[in-house]
């Protein structure tokens, strides 16, 4: 279904939009052009009716004239009623003798007031019906004298137009019932405004196809880095996880999703591919054990052994199982800690008071290679779980002491600082190097593999760590130099 198709839908909104607009232009322009042809039609026909309402006044003697108004006011004198109306007549039925060839396309009309027609210019339609009357205009002329008002002045009634089939027509009427019409034949005009409509028609028509072609191109490349997109979604659904989405425009809406994507595609990749070394190196780690088991049963079952063979083959046994059960359950605790279900205490605790704890347990270790503990103990009130804590203090101390030297020192103290308190672990031991500190908190990361599991260390010790810290809304950090020793930092929100 190609509605289904964004690139459809909108190429449909924009196609109604802009049909719409061009309609409404179009019969905007095409009402305007009439409306303008009409009043202009309206405006010369109102001309030639004011010609023929105002006759120059016939010459008279200037002193006759004056002494002959009443007052002795100055100006023409105004004809009589009933000679105005007969010099009308006369006009109207002169009119179309000035215009024989009809070339102008103007007539007249004057009706009396029963209806009949008084006069009529020779070149007008054959039948013009007489104009109806309305009340409103006799009522403006009640009461006036013949004469008194002019018809066409300021005080009568006004002009009033109709239109019938090709003619145009104004009419006005006189103060005693008299109809006088003015018409035009329209037939150019109306030719003009066909030749307008046409011409809309077809502009409208060719916008409409260059609208909707740029419509198109437009949708289309707005439409692209979406099936970009999409293809890249795809490929990666499908397994291949290193495919990115090229997108050349940053800077727009699409520009920042593909950027978005790529980073969450990067992030899942990396995540994968965590995931992934994670199970091998887990299984590696599990395989160690499970191969002594074997070859210890294995062994001690191929023949006879004394008892005290047996007993070396099930200690070594034994060994093997509680590194297992050590790597179990510091998988369990992981995963645990990276779904949030490890319970975890928050109680007020003095850091100081747990960190002299761990250094009380870790003492004979020290003592075995002849290491000096010191203690920057003050107190440090802190918001935590107190076994949790323990924990990580006891990693950092016991690596600080097994990556030391024999005679060397571990120093552990505790402060606040910056409203968060600080718990940090200093050894003087070989250090990391530089290119190990980056992963040196990756589950299972040892600088030294080989020797480091055969020491029976899982690699996951400050994995647990930063995740514990990491819990207790905290961060964990290590500095370190390369033969002078690593500090290793535990900041946590101090309590309100
Ligand atoms: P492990 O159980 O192997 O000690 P950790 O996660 O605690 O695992 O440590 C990971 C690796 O980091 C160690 O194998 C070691 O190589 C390195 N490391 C940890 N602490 C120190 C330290 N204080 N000095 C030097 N190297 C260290």
């Amino acid at each position: 279904m190609i509605f289904n198709s964004i690139r459809w839908r909108l190429q449909l909104w924009h196609g109604l939009i802009l049909v719409v607009v061009l309609v409404a232009f179009g019969v905007t322009a095409y009402q305007v052009a009439r409306d303008n042809q009409l009043r202009r039609i309206d405006h010369e026909l109102e001309q030639r009716l004011m010609t023929l309402f105002r006759p120059p006044p016939p010459p008279e003697p200037r002193g006759e004239a004056e002494s002959a108004r009443p007052g002795g006011a100055r100006g023409p004198k105004r004809p009589d009623w009933s000679e105005f109306a007969a010099w009308l007549t006369q006009s109207v039925a002169n009119a179309g003798a000035t215009d024989a060839t009809q070339t102008n396309g103007f007539y007249y009309v004057l009706w009396h007031e029963d209806g009949a027609v008084a006069a009529r210019s020779p070149n007008g339609p054959p039948a013009v019906p007489a104009p109806e009357r309305a009340g409103r205009f006799e009522a403006s002329f009640r009461g006036d004298e013949p004469g008194r008002k002019e018809p066409g002045g300021p005080g009568g009634p006004p002009s009033l137009p109709r239109s019938r089939n090709t003619v145009r027509e104004i009419y006005r009427f006189m103060p005693r019932g008299e109809c006088l019409l003015a018409g035009h034949f329209m037939g150019p005009e109306l030719a003009a405004m066909h030749r307008l409509a046409l011409w809309l028609v077809i502009a409208g028509a060719g916008v409409l196809t260059l609208g909707l072609a740029g419509g198109w191109w437009l949708a289309s490349r707005a439409i692209a880095p979406i099936d970009e997109i999409s293809a890249t979604a795809t490929r990666i659904a499908g397994g291949d996880l290193s495919q990115r989405i090229s997108s050349a425009e940053t800077d727009n809406e699409l520009g920042r999703l593909a950027t978005v994507l790529n980073s969450t595609f990067a992030r899942l990749e990396a995540a994968f591919a965590q995931q992934a070394r994670f199970t091998a190196d887990a299984s590696h780690e599990l395989r160690t054990p499970l191969a002594i088991i074997l070859s210890q049963t294995q062994g001690a079952l191929a023949r006879d052994r004394t008892s005290a063979e047996y007993r070396e083959a099930l200690q070594a046994c034994q060994r093997a199982a509680q590194r297992m059960r050590n790597l179990a359950e510091s998988l369990l605790t992981l995963a645990r800690l990276d779904a949030g279900q490890e319970p975890l205490e928050r109680k007020t605790l003095n850091l100081a008071d747990v960190a002299r704890g761990c250094v009380e347990l870790v003492r004979p270790l020290a003592a075995e290679r002849t290491i000096e503990i010191q203690c920057d103990l003050p107190s440090v009130p802190c918001l935590g779980d107190a076994d949790r804590l323990g924990q990580v203090a006891m990693n950092l101390l016991a690596n600080a002491i097994q990556f030391n030297h024999e005679r060397g020192t571990v120093r552990i103290a505790a402060r606040t600082e910056n409203g968060s308190v600080a718990l940090s672990v200093t050894d003087t031991g070989p250090g990391i190097p530089a290119e190990d500190v980056p992963h040196i908190f990756e589950r299972f990361y040892r600088v030294d593999k080989s020797r480091s599991r055969a020491q029976g260390r899982t690699g996951l010790g400050l994995s647990i760590s930063k995740a514990i810290v990491e819990a207790h809304g905290g961060s964990i950090e290590v500095s370190s130099v390369p033969g002078a020793g690593s500090t290793f930092t535990v900041k946590l929100p101090a309590p309100p």
